[in-house]
């Protein structure tokens, strides 16, 4: 199922994606289950919206395409290299990224995002995707040059919409068949099988439950493919995983 978050004259309201209509849902699916309301809206009287704001955070997964961590001139590390966005950073489908003044040089990232459905704690790896809620698309963006500058990576990639989500979460989905690729103005700039993931999305979901408490709604990027790269104000960006969809979000200065 493709579970979207809408507006729909100034509501907030959650759905299944069917045949081109949205079938409206009581509540957050999440908490509140799949009833219906009986209603079904076209998409195209609604706007999508993050299909989840995270609850306490957004787990990300650093250099978990062994191609990518090459083009970042070095070697994959051997566990899951884990950080955090705050949620703020949240934004939906054909929201804008505002590249922040401090910053010269902001990239996109495209990534598989897992969504987690229920408490996690000390989740054995065996055990890990009954945890997970579903999936959708990524960009984990960056600000190259603060990234390096500070050292570490919280403000680099903590800015106000450094973390477009959607644009619906698939329940069921086969990770191990699915292609992401990330278009910029319309052109292919990166383009990699799942499977090409280091760390699987079972072993990252039991590696970070082992270090904290992951909340329902709590969303975890699995790490980008290679060919990450710079956007500008006015650029089109596009993640589209297989089975999932196409994540569009455009760019502008603050
Ligand atoms: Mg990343």
């Amino acid at each position: 199922m493709k579970v979207a978050r809408v507006s729909h004259q100034g509501a907030i309201r959650y759905g299944i994606v069917d045949d081109g209509e949205l079938v409206v849902l009581a509540g957050d699916p999440m908490f509140a289950g799949f009833d219906t309301t009986g209603e079904r809206l076209p998409l195209s009287d609604v706007a999508l919206l993050a299909p989840v704001i995270p609850r306490s955070k957004v787990v990300c997964v650093g250099k978990n395409y062994h191609d990518h961590a090459a083009e970042m001139g070095g070697e994959a590390p051997e566990a899951p290299l884990l950080f955090l966005k705050p949620n703020t950073a949240v934004i939906g489908p054909d929201d804008v990224i505002v590249r922040p003044p401090q910053s010269e040089r902001t990239d996109y990232e495209g990534e598989l995002a897992v969504v987690i459905g229920r408490i996690a704690k000390n989740v054995p790896v065996e055990r890990a995707l009954e945890y997970v809620f579903g999936y959708t698309a990524a960009v984990d963006v960056t600000a190259r040059d603060i990234q390096y500058a500070d050292g570490q990576w919280t403000r680099g990639k903590g800015f106000d919409t450094f973390c477009p989500l959607g644009p619906v979460i698939e329940t069921e989905f086969d990770a191990g068949a699915a292609r992401v690729q990330t278009r910029l103005n319309g052109a292919v700039k990166q383009d990699a099988p799942l499977s090409d993931m280091i760390h699987s999305v079972a072993d990252i979901v039991a590696y970070a439950s082992a270090a904290f408490t992951l909340l329902p709604g709590d969303v975890i990027l699995t790490g980008t493919p290679a060919g990450v790269g710079p956007f500008v104000a006015g650029d089109r960006l596009e993640v589209e995983i297989t089975g999932i969809g196409t994540l569009r979000n455009t760019a502008r200065d603050a």
